[in-house]
């Protein structure tokens, strides 16, 4: 009798067009979410998307299992772990790109594949899912912030611009935001360059900067992001300029230490407590088939994109503080 229905039951499932599907008997690679993150000189990754996702996902699916990966940098390498998670059965897969239009491509496959693809903070074309800052206004915010640092020297200021890697869309963003709120404002943008995203190329930029320009002419550096900022500080420490607005983005723990100490000026927060969980909110409802619960789209694309903060000397205490992200203790160095 039982062999009789479990055959029935094959053929039903036959007749509906569902039998052999690539989850039969595979229980467990269904329940598999991957994580892919680009780099790890930057220190958000693994310091705080990564647990925080993790976190955010056992809390809405308490059998999934995350997989996760950091292509340090390399789009080769970030697309062997893309096609390894394919092939062990992952089903969705959060993916933040080191290059967002050759990223578009595998997206492309793993749709064909019936895997669904999360853009993790850097958009990807043709993705299922978008989840983000407003990254104009990263950019903007950045901008603003060295004009007010400024204050009545931007006018004749000769302004430094570090760049992030061209691979990654967010960084034209970020340029072009800030370029809104500079152009025009500042005497010029003396030097532009990028920095790749890598704080030694960031160091080397800047001394290239120095050389230039003139070690007593430069007015403000716009550093695209933190870790970046840290080989910029150096290089011109190293060169002996002080004094000068030097602003990043992160929030990263060695940024807020160079903003208590006073030689970086700002950072921009942009709260892994709002991403992450979103991120893994997508990711789950795509596994097990739910509405995705997007606030809105971009490029076609179902997403939500937060609100980013700038901090500053005197709101660390009620941002990164306040959220719990950094213990007080954590942030004072020993100068
Ligand atoms: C992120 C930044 C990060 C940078 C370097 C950007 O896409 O939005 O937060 O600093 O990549 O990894």
């Amino acid at each position: 009798v039982i062999a009789t229905a479990a055959v029935s039951m094959a053929l039903s499932l036959a007749a509906c067009g569902q039998a052999g599907g690539g989850d039969s008997g595979d229980k467990g690679s269904s329940t598999k979410i991957g994580l892919l993150l680009p780099e790890n000189k930057t220190s958000r990754y693994e310091a705080l998307d990564k647990p925080q996702f993790e976190k955010a996902v056992k809390a809405a699916c308490g059998d999934c299992e995350i997989v996760y990966n950091n292509a340090v940098s390399d789009v080769v390498k970030q697309k062997q772990q893309f096609d390894q998670l394919i092939a062990d059965g992952v089903k969705v897969i959060a993916l933040d790109p080191v290059d967002a239009a050759k990223a578009a491509g595998w997206v492309k496959d793993a749709k064909a594949k019936g895997v669904k693809v999360v853009a993790y903070d850097r958009a990807v074309q043709g993705a299922d899912a978008y989840v983000s800052h407003d990254n104009n206004k990263v950019g903007e915010l950045q901008g603003q912030a060295l004009l007010a640092a400024l204050g009545a020297k931007a006018a004749t200021a000769n302004v430094v611009m570090i760049n992030g890697d061209e691979k990654d869309p967010n960084a034209g963003l970020f340029k072009k935001g800030a370029h809104s709120a500079l152009d025009g404002k500042v005497g010029k943008i003396a030097y532009e360059a990028s920095g790749e995203w890598d704080p030694k190329v960031a160091g080397e930029k800047m001394s290239a900067a120095i050389s230039s320009v003139g070690k007593d002419k430069i007015g403000a550096v716009y550093s695209a992001n933190d870790g970046m900022a840290g080989g910029i500080i150096t290089s011109l420490e190293n060169a002996g300029v002080k004094g000068i607005p030097v602003g990043g983005q992160d929030a990263e723990v060695a940024g807020i230490q160079r903003i208590i100490a006073g030689t970086q000026t700002f950072t921009i927060y942009k709260s892994p407590l709002q991403l992450a969980p979103e991120a893994a909110k997508f990711a789950v409802n795509l596994l097990k088939g739910k509405d995705l619960g997007a606030q809105g789209a971009t490029d076609g694309v179902p997403s939500t994109l937060f609100t980013p903060v700038v901090v500053d000397k005197t709101n660390i205490q009620t941002t990164v503080v306040k959220d719990g992200i950094y213990k007080a203790a954590d942030l004072c160095t020993a100068d």
